[in-house]
């Protein structure tokens, strides 16, 4: 087994070191906005294999192939850290296929997700490590997605009736401090890239904020991951998982509805992400007909998104680092970057919200030297907007014209 992976390889790393010819690209942009605040007039950015090489004004270097933009705004590609991409379309339905084909069907979710500008993304929990699969198959260019860092089973406290005690635990469950150590490991060498923790309930119609998972238990699993060099983020509808989070040492918090004033000042000495997610809950309020929602389920989420949105609004005046996460699930990808509607109705300007879902999503993700700028030695993750995304968060939500991910075009409609 070691020899064929060593093999495999060496074939691989000689492909690399000398390609046939190098796929040279020169992007030319009507106007770049390349991340680091800067703005420049008549870019061109030049694209080698995978990455970007170049980012100046002057004439596309002889022999590359040129991609004419200029009526456009160029972009980073987006980062959308919290998405569901294996759960496949329709609750209604999916729990009659089997995990492997509802990760199928998901693949149109890729697609989609890259039609808005987002080239990468953080996914927070899947079944039997489908989103391993699903990360490999894009790795392998067998697929083509957004780049998928996973956290396999999110980590969980036992909570359903049809779990009776003494069943054998599911994967990523857990109840006391050394089961969630254990849980956390077995997710690592399983080969996840993140720790994910379902801190409290809250999911879909259910918008409750009980806290399910301790301090102690919290503090276990992050300790365990830190030590193996990976981050947490911890899911936490209500203020009290928040809190504990926090202490815990996560790296993440999500959706986090209600922080009290000392929580968020906590959140900010402590330099943790804060990932709102408030328009997942409108998803699910357009779709409560469809997905079968008890009575009372839309006045519900209509309280829980005005009350999401007024701690985001605290938060962002309070200075927190926020980034961009959909939440995105069922058929609600492609429109990952609604989000920025609200973020820019919780304060920020439309240059703040195109941050959280380029530079500070990359901080989130520990890349800010690979994704979220439009530099050379960054990879060639690029969007192309009609219209400034400077002046009018609605270009960057609903006018991404063309993609490039990975050095690859994956999305064009520049044409008409
Ligand atoms: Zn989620």
């Amino acid at each position: 087994m070691l020899k064929t992976g060593f093999a495999a390889g060496l074939i691989a790393a000689a492909f690399i070191v000398a390609p046939a010819s190098a796929a040279t690209k020169a992007i030319k942009f009507g106007k770049l906005v390349d991340g680091s605040g800067k703005v420049t007039d008549n870019a061109v950015v030049v694209v080698t294999d995978n990455k970007i090489t170049s980012v100046g004004t002057g004439a596309p270097p002889a022999g590359a192939e040129v991609i004419d933009l200029t009526a456009f705004t160029g972009i980073p590609g987006m980062i959308d850290v919290h998405t569901h991409m294996t759960y496949g379309p329709d609750p209604t339905t999916r729990a009659s296929r089997t995990n492997a084909t509802n990760m199928i069907l998901g693949r149109d979710g890729l697609q989609k997700t890259l039609e808005s500008g987002v080239t990468t993304v953080r996914d927070m929990n899947a079944s039997d490590y489908l989103d391993i699969s699903m990360r490999e198959l894009i790795n392998m260019g067998v697929w083509t997605g957004p780049r998928m860092y996973v956290v396999g089973c999110g980590l969980r406290a036992t909570r359903s009736r049809f779990n009776p005690a003494g069943a054998p635990l599911g994967c990523g469950e857990g109840n006391g401090p050394n089961e969630f150590a254990r849980a956390a490991r077995q997710q690592i060498a399983a080969g996840v890239d993140w720790i994910k923790i379902f801190g409290s309930t809250g999911s879909g119609d259910d918008v409750t904020q009980f806290q399910t998972v301790t301090y102690e238990e919290m503090k276990a699993a992050v300790d365990i991951a830190h030590s193996m060099g990976k981050r947490v983020g911890i899911h936490s509808y209500g203020p009290g998982g928040a809190r504990d989070a926090i202490r815990a040492g996560a790296d993440s918090l999500e959706h986090a509805t209600d922080m009290d004033d000392a929580t968020i000042a906590e959140l900010v000495k402590k330099k943790i992400y804060f990932v709102p997610t408030i328009d997942h809950n409108r998803y699910y309020f357009d779709n409560a007909e469809r997905f079968k929602y008890p009575p009372g389920a839309k006045a519900n989420l209509t309280d829980f998104i005005a009350r999401n949105l007024e701690t985001t609004r605290k938060a962002v005046k309070a200075g927190a680092m926020i980034a961009m996460g959909s939440d995105a699930i069922y058929e609600m990808f492609g429109q990952n970057t609604r989000e920025l509607g609200w973020f820019v109705k919780a304060g920020m300007t439309p240059a703040q919200a195109l941050a959280s879902a380029t530079t500070v999503a990359a901080g989130l993700m520990g890349m800010e030297k690979s994704i979220g700028q439009v530099a050379p030695g960054f990879f060639a993750d690029i969007a192309a907007v009609d219209g400034d995304p400077l002046k009018d968060v609605d270009v960057t939500i609903n006018k991404v014209r063309w993609v490039m991910k990975d050095g690859a075009v994956v999305v064009d409609k520049t044409r008409k």
